[in-house]
C-alpha cells in the first residue's frame, strides 16, 4: 500500500488522530516549554485545531479525490472529460516558531491527504515541541512517507538545495522571497504563508466594549507572536481617550493586575525577538503597559497612543505584545493609508454600518477579515486561508489544502469507433462544417 491509494492515505490519518490524541499532553507541556501557551491556548489553537482539521479532511477526502466528470463540447462527441487529481510527489513543509505545532501539521496533513510524501522543517527555536513532532511522525510514518529535518539556516538552505515537487512555507516575508527565488531555479511550486502589518479598524458608532475586548484578545493571545494578529488600531480621535481606558480593562480582566503571574500569558520566543520588540517601544507614547524583563523575556501587554503612520513603529510587522492606537478624523483618508500600503494578510473592521462594511470590504485586498472580531476567521475549514501580495500566495484549510497539494489532472477520453473526418487536412470546402460544429 501506499500513499497514491485514497484508502491507505485515510487509514494513516486515522492512525495520525489517534496517535495525536495520546500525545495531547505531551504537546501542552512542550508549548509551555518553547513558547509559555497555557493548556487551554495550547488546544485551542494548536493540538484542537489540528485535530477538527484531521477529522474534516478524513471526513470529506473520497469525495475530493475522485476523478470529476465535466461536460464536453458537442465538437468532441463521443467523448468524455474529467479532471482528475493526483499527488505533486514530495513536498517540504517548512514551518516557523509561534504555532510550531499546528503550523507543521496543518499542511502536513493536506499533504498527506492529497497523496504527497513529505519531509517537514520546523523551526529550530522549538526544540521541546521538535521532539513531540518527530515522535508522532515517527511512529505513524516510515521516513520515506514523511521525515522530519531539524536545523537553522544553514541547514535549511542546505535542504533547498534538494529537488521538492512542491514547497509549502510559513514564515517571514524575507525568508519566503529567498525561499521563493530558490524554488524558481527547478521551477517548484511554491505557497507561501507569510506576515506583515494586519489593521484593526474601529468605525464610528461601533460599540467600542466589543471592540476593546476583541482586539485584547486577538493582540495578546501568544503575547502577541500571530501572523493575523491585529498590528495596529485605528480608532476616531474623538473615542482614542476610551478605547484605551478600555484596552486597559479588558487587559486586566483577561490576565489582573499582574500579568506576570498570569499563566495564561505567553513569553517571547528568544533574545534576538525580545531586544527587538522592546527597541520599538517609545516611551513617549506608552499609554499602558511598557515593562519587560530579559531574564525570562516577558514583555507586558503595552498600548502606545497617538501614533502616526510615519512613526518607527508602523515600518515593520511588530509580531509581539505591543499595540499602537492610531488616531483617526477623516475615514476615507484612515483607509486610503492601508490601502497604500503592502496587502495584509488580515483585515479587522468593527463597524455598525452595513454599507460602510460592504464598500470597505469591497474596496481593500487582504488575506481575510473578520467584521466584528479577531483571528477566527482562521477556524472555518470552508475558508481558505492565505495572503495576497507581500503576505503571501495560495492557500490552504480544509478543502483548499487538499487542492493545493493535488496536481488537477485534465482527461478527456474517447474510444476509437467513429471518427469524424472534418478535422483531417486537407481542409478544401470544410470551413462551414468546422463552424458548424463550435458554433
Ligand atoms: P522565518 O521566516 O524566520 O522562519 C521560517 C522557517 O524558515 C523556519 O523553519 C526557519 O528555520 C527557516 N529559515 C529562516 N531563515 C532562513 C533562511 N535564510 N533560509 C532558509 N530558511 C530559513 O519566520 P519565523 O521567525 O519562524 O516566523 C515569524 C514570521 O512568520 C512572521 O513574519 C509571521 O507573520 C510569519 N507567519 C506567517 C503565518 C501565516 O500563516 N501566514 C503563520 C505564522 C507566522
Amino acid at each position: 500500500m501506499s500513499l497514491l491509494q485514497v484508502d491507505y492515505r485515510l487509514q494513516k490519518l486515522n492512525t495520525l488522530l489517534k496517535i495525536i490524541e495520546y500525545h495531547e499532553p505531551n504537546i501542552e507541556a512542550a508549548l509551555k516549554k518553547d513558547l509559555g501557551k497555557s493548556d487551554f491556548e495550547s488546544y485551542a489553537t494548536e493540538t484542537g485545531f489540528v485535530l477538527e482539521e484531521l477529522k474534516f479532511i478524513i471526513k470529506h477526502l473520497k469525495s475530493w479525490a475522485k476523478p470529476k466528470k465535466v461536460p464536453t463540447p458537442l465538437a468532441f462527441f463521443p467523448g468524455k472529460s474529467f479532471i482528475e487529481p493526483m499527488p505533486f510527489g514530495k513536498v517540504l513543509v517548512m514551518a516557523p516558531w509561534n504555532y510550531p505545532f499546528q503550523l507543521s501539521f496543518s499542511p502536513l496533513i493536506g499533504a498527506l491527504a492529497a497523496g504527497n510524501n513529505v519531509v517537514v522543517k520546523p523551526s529550530e527555536f522549538t526544540p521541546a515541541i521538535n521532539e513531540v513532532i518527530k515522535k508522532i511522525i515517527s511512529s505513524c510514518f516510515t521516513p520515506t512517507e514523511v521525515s522530519v529535518v531539524e536545523g537553522g539556516v544553514e541547514e535549511t538552505k542546505r535542504l533547498l538545495e534538494n529537488k521538492f515537487d512542491y514547497i509549502f512555507f510559513t514564515g517571514s516575508t524575507e525568508v519566503g522571497r529567498s525561499v521563493m527565488m530558490k524554488a524558481a531555479e527547478t521551477l517548484t511550486p511554491v505557497t507561501l504563508e507569510l506576515g506583515g502589518k494586519s489593521p484593526l479598524f474601529i468605525h464610528d458608532g461601533m460599540d467600542l466594549h466589543v471592540a476593546a475586548k476583541r482586539c485584547v484578545w486577538g493582540k495578546f493571545t501568544n503575547a502577541g507572536q500571530t501572523c493575523v494578529a491585529p498590528d495596529y488600531v485605528l480608532v476616531p480621535f474623538k473615542h482614542q481617550q476610551q478605547f484605551i481606558e478600555l484596552l486597559k480593562f479588558y487587559i486586566k480582566s483577561f490576565y489582573s493586575s499582574e500579568v506576570e503571574k498570569s499563566p495564561d500569558y505567553g513569553r517571547i520566543i528568544n533574545d534576538r525577538h525580545f531586544t527587538r520588540l522592546v527597541s520599538l517601544i517609545d516611551k513617549d507614547k506608552i499609554a499602558f503597559g511598557g515593562f519587560s524583563k530579559r531574564a525570562t523575556r516577558y514583555i507586558s501587554p503595552t498600548v502606545l497612543k497617538d501614533i502616526d503612520w510615519n512613526h518607527e513603529i508602523m515600518k515593520e510587522e511588530i509580531f509581539g505584545p505591543i499595540l499602537p492606537v492610531l488616531p483617526y478624523v477623516d475615514e476615507n483618508e484612515a483607509l486610503k493609508f492601508i490601502q497604500n500600503r503592502p496587502k495584509p494578510l488580515a483585515f479587522y473592521l468593527f463597524s455598525e454600518d452595513k454599507a460602510f462594511t460592504e464598500k470597505t470590504l469591497t474596496d481593500l485586498c487582504f488575506g481575510g477579515a473578520c467584521v466584528n472580531d479577531t483571528l477566527v476567521h482562521l477556524g472555518n475549514p470552508h475558508l481558505p486561508f492565505g495572503g495576497v501580495g507581500a503576505s503571501g500566495m495560495g492557500s490552504y484549510h480544509g478543502k483548499k489544502s487538499f487542492e493545493t497539494f493535488s496536481h488537477y489532472k485534465s482527461i478527456y477520453k474517447r474510444s476509437s469507433w467513429m471518427d469524424i473526418p472534418v478535422r483531417y487536412p486537407p481542409y478544401k470546402n470544410k470551413m462551414k462544417w468546422l463552424k458548424l460544429f463550435l458554433g
